[in-house]
């Protein structure tokens, strides 16, 4: 076996020659070589529980993924100029999920992709230039997705909401500008005003684009009722509506295969990423037939890598191993257990202020009695259980959301050994209130 580098050597050399811009995890950084399940393991064997990779959907190196790729590999890799089996499987897996109004697909490569596919095809669809998002939304990597991106163009280094983004406050109800039970109107009201100053100015909009639950937001739910008046008075101003599920999709809420179908709407286009390939770049676009018919305008939609036999080997596989292994149901039934053993630990502990969350996508809010945000306890817990062997990610405009978004294999010993670890935490001097 290789002796693997020391974290030194990578963390220079990095940092002579990589990307400034790209972070790393952990005030001491980690290097990772292998993963299995749930676990995620380092150069020397030892084993860290993760919670942060909503990308390893069924599990780090499933080995009927991996089979499927390698397999596929070693026949033919080629892009989709020619008839091939695999992408025509993927798109049955993937429509046997959703309702039948979304019934067209596009293989891409990543979220990113896929909502720049998404934003074009409302443009194209429409007429309309303008899109509708959420504060503290995160969309992608890409321009028209940065542009999108509250979370990117109002952080550090941003350049503020271009002209043809319209950003409607971020529907959070526990620290938001409305606050309680029964804010779903309220927030909707304001996508409405949004709408309205839009067409004062002789435009409408051609999407409004959200995730189901906003992750870089800070796991915050959708309030009852918001997305069905939002999506409602987007329609009735003449544009689209996207659900960006490439957090939240695939079995993930447990107790829904997609996002959407939390809140009873169904969307004119759907964006799938992270958890399609289980770690190997395949994203998605589902749309309704009528949008797929008006976006094939005469101008061809060709993508190199797009719906290659292999990425689609692998994402059929996926699709068929969260259903043969039932990993929906798991979501349900560990993400309800783990939810409610926060809650009670949330009861002994002044900080933990708001547990929310559905299925295996969780989020734990720290503050103050005031309600104020806590970032620096955030950070210790974050490292501190990294230090006791669990992954754990911060989010939030305040970065005071811990989030937990396992691998869907997540078990209930899996949930257990977090609850544990974090009660260990949290009786640690520095958190003792
Ligand atoms: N949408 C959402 C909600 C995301 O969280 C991300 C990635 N974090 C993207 C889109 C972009 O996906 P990718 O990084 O695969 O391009």
């Amino acid at each position: 076996q290789k002796t693997p580098a020391d974290n030194k050597t990578l963390a220079d050399y990095r940092k002579a020659h990589l990307g400034k811009g790209m972070s790393l995890s952990y005030q001491d950084p980690i290097q990772i070589v292998r993963g299995s399940g749930p676990f995620l393991i380092d150069q020397f064997g030892a084993l860290y529980l993760d919670t942060v990779n909503n990308v390893a959907h069924v599990g780090h190196e499933h080995p009927h993924v991996v089979k499927a790729g390698q397999e596929q590999m070693a026949l033919l890799n080629t892009n989709t100029r020619y008839l091939h089996e695999n992408i025509n499987l993927l798109a049955k897996e993937l429509l046997e999920t959703l309702p039948p109004e979304l019934a067209v697909v596009h293989v891409v490569n990543s979220g990113s992709e896929a909502n720049e596919l998404a934003l074009r095809m409302a443009k194209v669809v429409t007429g309309n230039k303008d899109i509708l998002a959420s504060e503290m939304g995160y969309h992608g990597n890409t321009n028209a997705c940065i542009e999108i991106s509250s979370y990117k163009f109002d952080g550090k280094g941003g350049e503020g909401c271009p002209e043809h983004t319209h950003i409607f406050p971020l529907p959070d109800s526990f620290r938001g500008l409305y606050r309680g039970a029964d804010t779903g109107e309220a927030y909707a009201k304001e996508v409405k005003k949004k709408i309205s100053e839009l067409q004062k100015t002789g435009r409408a909009p051609a999407a409004f684009i959200i995730e189901p639950i906003i992750s870089c937001g800070g796991q915050i739910e959708l309030p009852s009722g918001f997305l069905s008046r939002a999506y409602n008075d987007t329609r009735s101003a003449g544009g689209l509506c996207i659900s960006d599920e490439v957090q939240v999709g695939c079995g993930r809420m447990g107790s829904t295969f997609w996002g959407f179908q939390l809140h009873d709407v169904i969307p004119d286009i759907v964006t799938i990423g992270k958890p399609l390939g289980n770690g190997h770049p395949v994203a998605a676009v589902v749309c309704t037939r009528e949008v797929a018919d008006k976006f094939a305008n005469g101008m061809e939609y060709f993508n190199t890598f797009g719906g290659n036999p292999v990425s689609c080997a692998i994402a059929t596989e996926v699709l068929k191993t969260v259903k043969r292994e039932g990993l929906q149901a798991n979501a349900l039934a560990v993400g309800d257990y783990l939810k409610s053993g926060l809650k009670e630990l949330a009861k002994t502990s002044s900080i933990l202020k708001d547990i929310r969350g559905q299925g295996l996508f969780l989020g734990i809010e720290l503050t103050d009695d005031q309600l104020k945000p806590l970032p620096e306890e955030t950070k210790y817990l974050s490292n501190r259980m990294k230090d006791k062997g669990i992954l754990m990610s911060i989010d939030g405009p305040d970065h005071n959301v811990l989030k937990i978004k396992p691998p869907l294999v997540f078990s209930k010993e899996n949930a257990m050994q977090l609850l544990g670890t974090l009660s260990e935490v949290l009786k640690e001097d520095y958190l003792k209130t």
